[in-house]
């Protein structure tokens, strides 16, 4: 499929086929496709997009993640371009803080491509061998959390098994991560100004020493953000820059969208959690009147399709008890006028209304 234009919750193909977009840009279009703040952003184009020198927007955005944000736990923050570069900005920091390599993950979870992350070719296994993979949503890691490791990475909610049972997992481990003097990373790129204004960290009262920022916050441009204490972040000879870092447009997007966020504008949670809600509700009755072992699992805006109807842990889980017939499922509901990314992903927006979600139900219904 190739993409000729988007608009509220639609996407149209370049054979102006039109279909209901689910992914919103993988996560990043929380108001929709062509909204009026992104017109609005257009404005900084007249004064220049490339400066390379700091400039007055980059200002008001860190004055308003650290007035509104985490600023109890968070005062300063760096940017970059996107969510994979601001997790090798905060994995190196922690390596450079703490004086250790090793890094802690969780299956299943996802931190954009970053060698000794992904099962690619071209990674020497030697990047590997610094990561230690360990089990999500099961207490059998936190004897693994030891004090040898650099720091922990997580997203609070994995994409991979959208969950809202997290909470208490998350609290122990940053307990674990105090005891062991290990830094608990949380990449906040998916679930930071989507979950809530406060992200994970905020839904499920738990403080991370380095948090990282990426999709929502850049309003449809790149962007990245570390942000951490003061003195994590100032931590001596850790290099941050590069050419479009902190440029003035995603600077003036972010801006925007913070307030945004702030003012509650175009954002509403609590109106675009529902809608999440809705939709789980509505496919999961939809599978169970069809008897069909599929449901929907999620938090918040964020669901995915799982093919069992047994409850799943984590990704461990989805791999053991799914059926492979998901292809199928997913062309005939994209026939049906509804796209959902392959990641399996599904990320509403401000423009995905009750009326939308029943035409998705609708269409759900159809497919199988
Ligand atoms: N972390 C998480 C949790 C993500 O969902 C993603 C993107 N899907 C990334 C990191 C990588 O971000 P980017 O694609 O902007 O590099």
């Amino acid at each position: 499929m190739v993409i000729n234009k988007a608009y509220d919750c639609y996407i149209e193909d370049k054979q102006g086929n039109k279909f209901i977009d689910t992914s919103m840009g993988a996560g990043s279009q929380i108001i929709g496709h062509d909204n009026k703040l992104i017109r609005k952003i257009s404005e900084q184009v007249k004064s220049g997009t490339i400066y390379t020198i700091p400039n007055i927007h980059t200002d008001a955005v860190n004055f308003y993640l650290k007035k509104y944000i985490n600023p109890e736990f968070h005062d300063k923050y760096v940017f970059c371009n996107s969510g994979t570069e601001a997790n090798m900005r905060a994995i190196r920091l922690a390596r450079a803080y703490t004086g250790k390599n090793k890094i802690g993950r969780f299956h299943g979870g996802w931190h954009g491509g970053l060698d000794g992350f992904i099962e690619s070719r071209g990674v020497p296994s030697i990047f590997n061998e610094l990561v230690e993979v360990l089990p999500y949503n099961d207490e059998g890691c936190f004897e693994k959390i030891t004090p040898d490791l650099a720091a922990i990475i997580i997203e609070p909610v994995q994409g991979s098994n959208p969950r809202s049972d997290i909470g208490i997992f998350l609290q122990k481990l940053r307990e674990r991560c105090t005891e062991t003097g290990v830094l608990l990373i949380f990449d906040e790129v998916m679930t930071g100004f989507r979950l809530s204004m406060r992200g994970g960290a905020g839904v499920f009262s738990v403080k991370p020493d380095v948090v990282t920022y990426g999709k929502v916050l850049g309003g449809g441009f790149p962007i990245g953000a570390v942000g951490g204490k003061k003195e994590i972040l100032k931590t001596k000879g850790v290099f941050y820059g590069g050419t479009f870092s902190a440029n003035p447009l995603t600077m003036y997007a972010a801006k925007l969208i913070l307030k945004t966020i702030v003012n509650k504008r175009y954002i509403r949670y609590d109106k675009l959690n529902l809608m999440g809600e809705l939709l789980r509700d509505k496919l999961n009755q939809v599978f169970i009147d069809k008897k069909k072992p599929m449901r929907v699992i999620g938090c918040g805006s964020t669901n995915r399709v799982v093919f069992t109807d047994k409850i799943i842990k984590n990704r461990e889980d989805r791999d053991k008890l799914e059926s492979q017939n998901q292809k199928y499922f997913y062309n005939q509901l994209k026939s049906n006028g509804v796209f959902i990314n392959v990641n399996g992903i599904i990320q509403l927006s401000m423009s995905h209304t009750h009326k939308i979600i029943n035409k998705i139900s609708s269409a759900v219904m159809s497919t199988i």
